[in-house]
């Protein structure tokens, strides 16, 4: 094993330059104070008042009431704004954006896109959910051949600018994947975007090609819709005995009853969308800790929907019918003890910035009853605390990251406009979003 060489020149430039800074000089120039006129306490599920947070270059080093601030030191005044952990949304595809009127989006994104541009599109998505107020998101598949860790080593390193992402690689899944109508001759190109299963074996060789490509999180899809295919119970339950065997959480994309009941009972960690879910189900969810991700959608990107696309359905029954039956089943869910976190899912083209768009998912839980202090705890903590990152993320706490944003307005009594007018945005101790 080779111990790497430190270049003799440049350590000495280091050290004869750093005795030209005073101790005192090197803590106020990577210290910054902000001033929070109410603060969410993400942990407690609170809305406090008056805080002040101090940060040494990417870490929160005091939350407290009082607080002595050196002078000359660096002061964020958001006494006028609301003060919470960065957003976490747990379901996207930043490497997939579906144009609404096209036919055949898979084949676009394989045949026409190609690996390469979608990683550049997708670095200007990632963009967009940082300036928005998400400063992580677990990305779900939809991703090409682990474009996602690429785009997340690219982050990381500080090439391009975005949230940080716990990614899962492409989606491991049965034959024919999501994609419906293929014609036979042509099934090659769906293992490019997905990992097909055909056994047990297959499913437990599956997580290690995953884990070895540096995927944070499995995504499984339970049923294959709009596909017709599934996985089998063993097969899952093999893909969640490798997966926890690597510290990784399994997540499975179950549509349906049946789909949610067969991945639990495989043992999942977490249920992406769960549209239609039985109360046994919910109950048994509750039981064994699953989290639900309701990938619902807001009535004003319905509304979207339905001025881009030329539906032959009525527009407001539509609506009603289907924000009715996600009202029932989140609440449903609420009611078993089932914890919710956010994910907007969010791969459709409403013509708007992508990370706005995928805003709206907090909006919908709105409009379905769920209450903002519960929503904010949904987007924060309980989506850190799902990937055991409860002290890291999604907490404003002594020792977690920096990723710190800020709203004006009225978050309690006026969620709808607030939770978009974001003002400030930190990841890691830097500033991406600082407005006025
Ligand atoms: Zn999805």
């Amino acid at each position: 094993m080779h111990r790497p060489r430190i270049h003799l020149l440049i350590l000495c430039y280091f050290i004869i330059n750093s005795g030209y800074t005073s101790a005192q000089s090197q803590e106020t120039n990577s210290t910054t104070y902000i001033k929070a006129g109410k603060l969410f306490d993400s942990e407690q599920g609170k809305l406090l008042t008056d805080y002040m947070i101090k940060i040494e270059r990417n870490t929160i080093t005091e939350v407290s009431k009082t607080m002595a601030i050196p002078a000359g030191a660096k002061l964020i005044d958001l006494s006028d704004c609301t003060v919470m952990p960065g957003l976490i949304d747990g379901h996207t595809h930043l490497m997939t954006l579906d144009d609404l009127n096209n036919d055949a989006p898979m084949a676009n994104k394989l045949l026409f896109e190609g690996d390469a541009l979608r990683v550049l599109r997708g670095s200007k998505r990632a963009k967009s959910w940082l300036e928005n107020g998400f400063t992580s998101v677990r990305d779900l598949g939809d991703s090409g051949p682990f474009l996602d860790v690429a785009l997340k080593r690219a982050i990381n390193e500080g090439t391009v600018v975005g949230p940080r992402m716990f990614v899962s690689g492409p989606i491991i899944i049965s034959e024919g994947g999501q994609v419906a109508g293929l014609m036979h001759k042509y099934r090659a190109v769906i293992s490019d975007e997905y990992t097909i299963v055909r056994s047990v074996d297959d499913a437990i060789n599956a997580v290690r090609v995953h884990v070895n490509n540096g995927a944070d999180i499995i995504k499984i899809c339970a049923n294959n819709s709009p596909n017709n295919t599934s996985l089998t119970i063993d097969e899952m339950k093999a893909i969640v005995k490798m997966a926890h065997r690597y510290d990784k959480k399994v997540t499975a994309h179950a549509t349906n009853d049946l789909a949610v009941w067969e991945a639990v009972t495989a043992g999942v960690d977490g249920i992406e969308h769960g549209y239609q879910i039985s109360d046994s189900t919910l109950v048994l969810m509750a039981k064994k800790g699953v989290a639900l991700v309701p990938t619902d959608i807001s009535e004003s990107l319905f509304n979207k929907l339905y001025d881009i696309i030329d539906f032959k359905w009525d527009r407001e029954k539509n609506m009603k019918r289907a924000k009715d039956r996600y009202k029932d089943r989140l609440q449903r869910a609420i009611s078993a003890g089932v914890t919710i976190l956010t994910g907007s899912d969010n791969y459709l083209d409403f013509k708007m910035p992508q990370g706005e768009a995928a805003k709206n998912i907090l909006v919908a839980y709105y409009e379905e009853d769920m209450t903002p202090v519960a929503i904010l705890r949904s987007s924060t903590y309980l989506s850190a605390k799902f990937m055991d990152k409860e002290n890291e993320i999604g907490v404003i706490k002594k020792g977690a990251y920096a990723d710190i944003i800020a709203v004006k307005g009225d978050v309690e009594n006026d969620f709808s406009n607030t939770i978009f007018n974001v003002t400030f945005v930190m990841k890691n101790g830097e500033i991406y979003v600082q407005k006025e």
